[in-house]
């Protein structure tokens, strides 16, 4: 039987550990941790427990990739909750802002908090209209046809894609 050995205990390492062993292959994870988990744990200290954990899974719609992949490996939450908030931040001021799920609250709630920046909420709201076919969280399991089907999409979505995240946000009017 021919041996692997995997570097990390993390989600990534523990996975391939997973496959591994599906596919009839001797395997050891070495992590240098004292327990597995990498980034994606949890610890007490005192009455509390400090969970750095995963808040949103992708992958739940059923027959992708991703979904099939957390099925394999037996990491599907049998509860799922589907919550109405992806982020809530409030700043020193107490500024609030809630990153709702739904486009169209999040754009209310957008405008609510800057009016002024309409035109760019706009833009940016559409811009995820025009995404949401197109689930980028599947791109590594891409194959030939998968880019050929997009294709459009991403040629369409070239315009944003040039802007990093803070270059975006310097160009809204409030500082919020
Ligand atoms: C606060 C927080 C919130 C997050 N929220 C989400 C979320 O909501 N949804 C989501 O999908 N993702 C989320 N992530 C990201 C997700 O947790 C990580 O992408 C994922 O856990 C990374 O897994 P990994 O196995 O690739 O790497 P890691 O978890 O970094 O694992 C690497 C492991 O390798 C070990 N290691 C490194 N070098 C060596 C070595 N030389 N020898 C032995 N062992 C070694 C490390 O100790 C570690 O255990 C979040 C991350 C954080 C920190």
């Amino acid at each position: 039987m021919a041996r692997i050995a995997i570097i990390g205990g993390g989600i990534g390492g523990l996975a391939a550990g997973c496959y591994a062993r599906m596919n009839g292959l001797e395997s050891v994870i070495l992590e240098k941790a004292s327990r597995p988990g990498g980034l994606c744990t949890s610890w007490d200290k005192g009455d509390y427990i400090f969970d750095g954990c995963i808040r949103h899974l992708a992958g739940l719609k059923p027959g992708t990739p991703l979904n099939n992949m957390w099925k394999d490996i037996g990491a599907m939450p049998s509860d799922i909750y589907f919550p109405e908030e992806l982020v809530k931040v409030i700043d020193q001021k107490g500024n609030e802002f809630t990153v709702f799920y739904d486009l169209e609250k999040l754009e209310t709630e957008m405008k609510r908090i800057s009016p002024e920046d309409s035109t760019l909420i706009e833009d940016y709201i559409n811009a995820i209209r025009r995404l949401s076919n197109t689930d980028l969280m599947e791109v590594g399991f891409w194959g030939f046809r998968d880019w050929l089907r997009n294709l459009f999409t991403l040629i369409k979505n070239r315009k944003v894609s040039k802007y990093t995240m803070i270059s975006f946000a310097q160009r809204f009017k409030s500082p919020v």
